[in-house]
């Protein structure tokens, strides 16, 4: 008597898109950030790749990030200080008396 039903692997699965890539969802998403730094094999970022263009659920995770990347490298384009604050320390400095070029004020 077997009245335990044995797990059919070809039931319905969840909506999860599973395109012929060799990736699945869970992996693309853990492996997201690598993917971004091109730090995958070729053949596992083209694989990366076609699952993105493939799959409306990891697409936005994609684009959230990238964006995010990009906005970090923008920042670290500029390392010293906005002009807005050397503005002010020069100001500062100004009214403290101190002139950072010698210009006499005939007045
Ligand atoms: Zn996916």
């Amino acid at each position: 008597m077997s009245d335990k039903q044995p797990p059919r692997p070809d039931a319905s699965q969840p909506a999860a898109a599973k395109p012929k890539s060799g990736v699945d969802c869970a992996t693309v998403l853990e492996q997201l950030w690598e993917y971004l730094d091109s730090e995958l094999l070729p053949e596992h970022m083209q694989a990366m790749r076609t699952h993105l263009a493939l799959c409306s659920r990891c697409y936005p995770h994609y684009d959230f990030e990238k964006a995010f990347l990009e906005a970090i490298s923008a920042c670290q384009c500029t390392r010293c200080a906005p002009d807005d604050v050397k503005c002010r320390v020069i100001d500062s400095l100004r009214r403290a008396g101190f002139s950072p070029t010698s210009s006499k004020s005939t007045g």
